[in-house]
């Protein structure tokens, strides 16, 4: 359900603080701490996930719910219309430093594609 060591865990539980945008029971949505974009928010479930990998059917559900959480955030953050991303870094050479699976929205500037 959760893992002690995760820091994604500990911000969901409200042990770590963050500037938390949105929330259900499912899933919380907080500003990242190192931004990449004016609107850089990271969507994560509540339950522990370490990677896509990871993910079995029965996550389908929660997983489609993060990215109705990012429409509705991207929205709230008035880039709905220029337009935003959601990304989801899978392990080292995907870009993942946090082993909880998280959804990026980044907004409020334009992006440069390919990433990096
Ligand atoms: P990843 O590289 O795993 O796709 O993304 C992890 C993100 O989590 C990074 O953008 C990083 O800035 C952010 N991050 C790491 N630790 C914390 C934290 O304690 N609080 C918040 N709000 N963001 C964090
Ligand atoms: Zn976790």
């Amino acid at each position: 359900m959760s893992d002690a060591n995760c820091i994604f865990c500990k911000i969901a539980a409200g042990e770590i603080e963050s500037d938390i945008v949105y929330e259900t029971d499912e899933l919380v949505a907080f500003r990242d701490l190192n931004p990449q974009a004016p609107t850089h928010v990271l969507i994560i479930p509540r339950r522990h996930i370490s990677t896509i990998n990871e993910l079995v059917d029965s996550d389908g559900e929660t997983i489609g719910r993060l990215f109705m959480a990012a429409k509705h955030i991207a929205g709230e953050e008035g880039t709905a219309d220029p337009g935003y991303r959601v990304v989801m870094n899978c392990n080292e050479a995907g870009g993942q430093s946090v082993y909880h699976v998280h959804l990026h929205l980044l907004g409020g500037r334009r992006l440069g594609w390919p990433p990096g």
